[in-house]
């Protein structure tokens, strides 16, 4: 992958750094030209991925969780989501469409579909104890100016 520009950054998984990551995401983005609803699509789910390290990885606890934003040859968009907290047993059961383990906290168990849906390409690597990894590619539409 033939990388043209990239930004990597780490934040305490506090909630309010979800809004920061979707702002720095769409910062990033600019140089890129996207549509509004790429835009949109894209910071709809990183912050499914951030939100996630927040409230499941890190939960009752505090940790970091890295962002890796790259803007690839031929106008696609690479992030990468990485916590290194309590990471996920079964990810394909994690992965189905509402699936929950926080049923009592109006979680809907749709953020990985919703990731899924709203960009190109999803990888989710786990390890138990360890942390998760959540790559997301997708590739903006041909620019026609
Ligand atoms: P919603 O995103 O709709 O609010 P949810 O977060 O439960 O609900 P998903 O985002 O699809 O749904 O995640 C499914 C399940 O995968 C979570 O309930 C949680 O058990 C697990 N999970 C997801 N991300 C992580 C993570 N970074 N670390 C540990 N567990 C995770
Ligand atoms: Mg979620």
């Amino acid at each position: 992958m033939e990388v043209i520009n990239e930004i990597k950054f780490s934040m305490p998984s506090l909630s309010v750094n979800e809004s920061t990551a979707r702002a720095v995401v769409s910062s990033f983005l600019i140089q890129a030209d996207p549509t509004i609803e790429e835009l949109s699509d894209i910071r709809t789910a990183v912050s499914e991925a951030v939100t996630n390290a927040v409230v499941h990885a890190y939960r009752g606890t505090k940790g970091k969780i890295e962002l890796t934003v790259k803007l690839l040859a031929g106008r696609e968009i690479y992030i990468r989501v990485k916590d290194r907290g309590c990471g996920i047993k079964d990810v394909e059961q994690a992965m189905e469409p509402l699936f929950t383990t926080a049923p009592e906290e109006e979680r809907s168990g749709l953020g990985f579909s919703v990731m899924e849906s709203f960009m190109d390409k999803l990888t989710v690597k786990s390890v138990p104890e360890k942390g998760t990894t959540v790559v997301m590619r997708k590739r903006l539409r041909a620019n026609e100016k």
